[in-house]
């Protein structure tokens, strides 16, 4: 294994481009035909973008560069490119979900981050590859191909926000939107070498999110460092009239008094995620990232989360029963594709037909799965089980929030695995072994690069996971700003 410095190129990030835009270095025209071209070349390999709004994409630059030149306000994002996760609606273009189910669906609306990216003078390019609905921790579940991670393309990017995290990666986008359930932003960035947030259940509308498990589903950004990420943040979240689960908790400026002082940190190392299950490499990533804390004058702590392996099977469980009901609206009549219809056939067969023809191997298995997990013989034994652990996992975090400010982990227990590995469902829902709890406790958690591993003569991004109290952005973000630039030393 070789650790390499992991720091995101700051010159290169997303707020140091709009500086750029805003400055007249440079011409949102310019930028938007630059990113166009970029991936030109690179999209035939990694596969990250579904539909580009190129026309749309150049009209918005065309505004932004008229209205620096009349001097007028420009947002806090002004002139910077971003993808957005095909699961998202946009009212321009498709939004397939990576599903033959929505091939042709166009949505008459904008999710509200997209009205909120808008306004903040974000310029979107285009709709990113994802597993089918996002259900997936590889981006190989998807209707039109998979993703290839940009660091070694003979392995996966994560998922399910895999075309997302590609994007930012290969610098085709400043920065994405994904989406998380159960680990989906943040696996993803782990696996690709980019930072990737989950804030809490409620401070992001899902309003136009397709929604896939309601009660953990969040939409957040991908970035090249922990400041983008605060600054998109900023912009998408707050109370939302149009999704009832929003807080009106005040949405604090997350990095206005700049990254944490180390040593007022109280780190807290879950017993559970430092394990020989975990590859070599990603044990000695997460320990070069706990000894620089503690040289820096942090107070590490051992805590236990002895529920962590639980959480898997809890959110295999509630996820797929969620997504079984969320999913019945695909039924050919209301929304989607349909089958033909064969003469004398009665509806239930057609609602079938319909749903075999559109829905890829992955969905129909969590359709199953969230079935049974639902029915009255398995109701108790399965769902309301769930629900009780559930409430186990949250008490937990609770008392290891007693004993730390932020939890801090690896986010996977592995790095990036070969394209084609044909994991069993098991080995692959694994993988989201230290994210899915987070979800399930409806926290925020974060994830950033802090190193690499050689595998196979490739050297593979690997990320670490940080972990606040409901509601602690601020503070889980300007701890993780403080890491960063640790690692960077
Ligand atoms: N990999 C997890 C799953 O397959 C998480 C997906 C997500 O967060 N959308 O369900």
């Amino acid at each position: 294994m070789k650790m390499t410095d992991s720091k995101p190129d700051s010159s290169n990030d997303l707020l140091a481009r709009v500086d750029d835009f805003k400055s007249g270095r440079i011409s949102a025209t310019e930028r938007v035909e630059n990113a166009l071209s970029t991936i030109a070349g690179l999209d035939p390999t990694i596969n990250a973008f579904h539909d580009l709004l190129a026309e749309e994409a150049r009209s918005t630059a065309k505004e932004l560069d008229a209205t620096r030149e009349r001097g007028d306000d420009l947002g806090p994002l002004a002139g910077s490119i971003i993808a957005i996760k095909d699961n998202i609606c946009m009212n321009v273009g498709r939004t397939t979900c990576s599903s033959r189910m929505l091939e042709e669906y166009r949505s008459p609306f904008d999710a509200t981050v997209i009205e909120r990216l808008r306004a903040a003078g974000a310029i979107l390019l285009g709709k990113t590859n994802l597993d089918e609905f996002a259900m997936g921790s590889s981006s190989e579940h998807c209707a039109w191909g998979p993703v290839r991670n940009p660091h070694a393309t003979d392995r996966v990017p994560g998922g399910s926000s895999g075309g997302s995290a590609a994007a930012v990666a290969a610098d085709c986008v400043d920065a994405a939107l994904g989406s998380d359930t159960g680990g989906s932003i943040r696996q993803p960035a782990a696996f690709c070498g980019t930072v990737g947030f989950k804030p809490t259940y409620g401070r992001v509308s899902r309003h136009g999110l397709v929604a896939f498990g309601s009660s953990l589903d969040q939409i957040g950004p991908l970035s090249r460092s922990v400041r983008d990420a605060a600054a998109i943040y900023e912009a998408i979240a707050g109370l939302d009239p149009a999704d009832s689960t929003t807080s009106d908790l005040e949405v604090a400026n997350c990095l206005a008094s700049g990254p944490a002082d180390p040593a007022r940190l109280r780190v807290g190392i879950p017993r559970e995620h430092r394990n020989d299950r975990n590859h070599a490499g990603v044990n000695e990533v997460l320990d070069h990232a706990v000894d620089r804390l503690r040289a820096a004058g942090a107070t590490i702590v051992d805590v236990d989360l002895p529920l962590t392996r639980q959480g898997v099977s809890t959110y295999y469980v509630i996820a797929p029963a969620e997504a079984s009901s969320n999913l019945t609206r695909f039924d050919g009549i209301r929304y989607g594709h349909r089958a033909e219809s064969v003469p004398g056939e009665g509806l239930e067969d057609l609602y079938a037909r319909t749903r075999t023809e559109g829905f890829g191997d992955e969905v129909r298995r969590r359709i199953l799965l969230g079935t049974y997990v639902l029915s009255a013989g398995y109701y108790d034994a399965y769902y309301k089980r769930a629900l009780q652990v559930r409430r186990l996992i949250k008490q937990e975090y609770d008392s290891a929030f007693e004993q730390c400010d932020v939890l801090l982990g690896p986010t996977t227990p592995t790095p990036a695995f070969p394209i084609g590995a044909d994991l069993d469902p098991v080995s692959m829902y694994l993988n989201d072994v230290y994210t899915v709890n987070s979800n399930i406790a409806g926290i925020p958690a974060l994830s950033i690069p802090a190193g690499l591993v050689d595998e196979d003569g490739e050297k593979l991004p690997v990320g670490v996971h940080l972990q606040a109290p409901a509601f602690a952005e601020a503070d889980l973000l300007a701890a993780a700003a403080a890491l960063e630039s640790l690692l960077a030393d």
